[in-house]
């Protein structure tokens, strides 16, 4: 909903953003260096950098995903993956929903691909599968947050119930490009 979304952009992300410049500013290994680099030595970094940079790059990504519901489907590249993956797009939602339902506190859910397979993974706080710290780590195609200030104006403690809307809003032509982009990865 339009409230949700105009908190979640314009003052979450924006905090992630201003706390991440503040964190760089007195680390040497993080100041002048570019987000996908901080990601990729998240470990490495303060709590303050790791979280912020992770809050930056997840939500950044979380946008693109998006997109108005208009009923559209997912792509030919994504049900090839999920057909040898899973077997059918109600086995993935099915599995995707549960990662979500058993992510205690905040963090994300993800769809990822290693090595040419589809996986889905989950993260605590603004951690990704990219981060050296990743438990399953991959490139991500598809993300969910599900921190409480993503969806608690509208669904509350009703967590699935948004997981399940999700789908109504997937940007499913932005995945079939984030899957060939993939390749060679
Ligand atoms: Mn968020």
């Amino acid at each position: 909903d339009k409230m949700t979304m105009e908190i979640h952009y314009g003052k979450h992300h924006k905090a992630y953003v201003d706390n991440l410049n503040k964190a760089i500013v007195d680390n040497d290994k993080a100041k002048d260096r570019n987000l996908d680099f901080l990601i990729s030595i998240a470990g490495q970094l303060p709590l303050a950098v790791r979280n912020n940079a992770g809050g930056h790059y997840n939500h950044s990504l979380f946008w693109t995903l998006l997109a108005p519901a208009k009923g559209q489907q997912p792509g030919s590249k994504f049900m090839e993956m999920v057909i040898g993956s899973f077997g059918s797009l109600d086995k993935f939602k099915e599995e995707f929903a549960k990662a979500g339902m058993q992510r205690f506190g905040s963090g994300w859910v993800w769809a990822i691909i290693k090595n040419n397979k589809l996986l889905i993974s989950s993260t605590p706080n603004q951690d990704n599968p990219l981060m050296d710290v990743a438990e399953s780590k991959g490139y991500p195609i598809l993300a969910l947050d599900v921190w409480e200030h993503a969806y608690y104006l509208k669904y509350q403690n009703l967590r699935a119930d948004y997981i399940k809307a999700f789908w109504n809003v997937v940007n499913w032509d932005e995945i079939e490009k984030r899957i060939k982009s993939s390749e060679g990865k």
